[in-house]
């Protein structure tokens, strides 16, 4: 199998930072033109100067995912410029956390629209240019050990990563006749601003130290209390960007530190 991108046109969402901004560069060094798709603009126009700088090919685009328009006119510039799209990583992602009895319907819907509403549009167009040029692609979602597991004051996001299995499990089966394939990556914890923000969040929620959070919490069910990292879940996301065959499809893969095991 080929580790290469060979010029394939990937978007990322949410790669101005954490996560998306690793695959992103791991994607232009493996000779893809990437796409750097994300609320903030700044952000990821700085992200795709680093990587044309380093000799790579990318293009910032302003996308709040939430925004049916801004998928529609996002996807559409990037045709324009690279003539197609052959992957997509939905990443874009927050996390809020709170009790459920404490979790406002505004926070709910917040983060609903940003992982499921986000991740239905961006395949939406993506898979529509690939249908149309009858081409095959990669549909990879980001979601989480917690598309597999619960934890307490995570319900929203919780819902909203076991949701992303179903989109993915359709999407494999409505897109196999043209060699689309949809996978889910299930990161365990990764030190990223996400990640950064809860642990005082979750001290004060949960009435313990950071450091418990971090110990006790976050990387108790690991087999080796130890932080997955944004390069291990970038090499995952080149592997099933870079798999040509219908052979892996609907799947979900968890890369936590033994966190979990399906
Ligand atoms: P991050 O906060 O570092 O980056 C998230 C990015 O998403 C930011 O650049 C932000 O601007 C962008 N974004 C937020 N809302 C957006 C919107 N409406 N439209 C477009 N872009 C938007 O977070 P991260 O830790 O890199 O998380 C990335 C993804 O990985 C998320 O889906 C998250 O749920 C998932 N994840 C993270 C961890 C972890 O431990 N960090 C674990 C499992 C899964």
């Amino acid at each position: 199998m080929k580790s290469t991108l060979d010029g394939k046109v990937c978007i990322v969402t949410g790669a101005a930072s954490g996560i998306g901004k690793r695959i992103a560069e791991v994607y232009a060094q493996a000779g893809g033109k990437v796409v750097i798709a994300d609320l903030n603009l700044d952000a990821a126009t700085a992200v795709a100067k680093e990587l044309t700088d380093a000799g790579g090919q990318a293009m910032a685009v302003a996308m709040d995912v939430t925004d049916e328009q801004q998928v529609i006119d996002g996807v559409a510039k990037v045709v324009a410029q690279y003539g197609q799209v052959d992957v997509l990583v939905s990443n874009a992602g927050i996390q809020i956390i709170n009790k459920v009895t404490d979790f406002t319907l505004t926070d709910w819907r917040k983060l609903i629209a940003i992982h499921l509403d986000g991740a239905f549009l961006t395949t939406r167009e993506c898979m529509r240019d690939m249908e149309k040029r009858k081409a095959p692609g990669a549909i990879i979602y980001m979601g989480s050990v917690h598309s597999h597991e619960a934890s307490k004051l995570k319900s929203a996001y919780v819902a909203a990563k076991h949701g992303l299995l179903g989109l993915a499990r359709t999407v494999a089966k409505e897109g196999a006749e043209f060699g689309i394939r949809a996978n889910v990556i299930c990161p365990g914890f990764v030190r990223t601003p996400l990640v950064d923000k809860q642990i005082p969040e979750q001290a004060k929620e949960l009435g313990i130290s950071e450091d418990d959070v971090v110990k006790k919490v976050m990387l108790k069910d690991t087999v080796d209390g130890e932080f997955t990292t944004v390069d291990d879940v970038a090499n995952l996301a080149l592997f099933l960007a870079a798999f040509e065959t219908n052979a892996l499809t609907g799947q979900s893969i968890d890369i936590s530190h033994g966190w979990m095991m399906l």
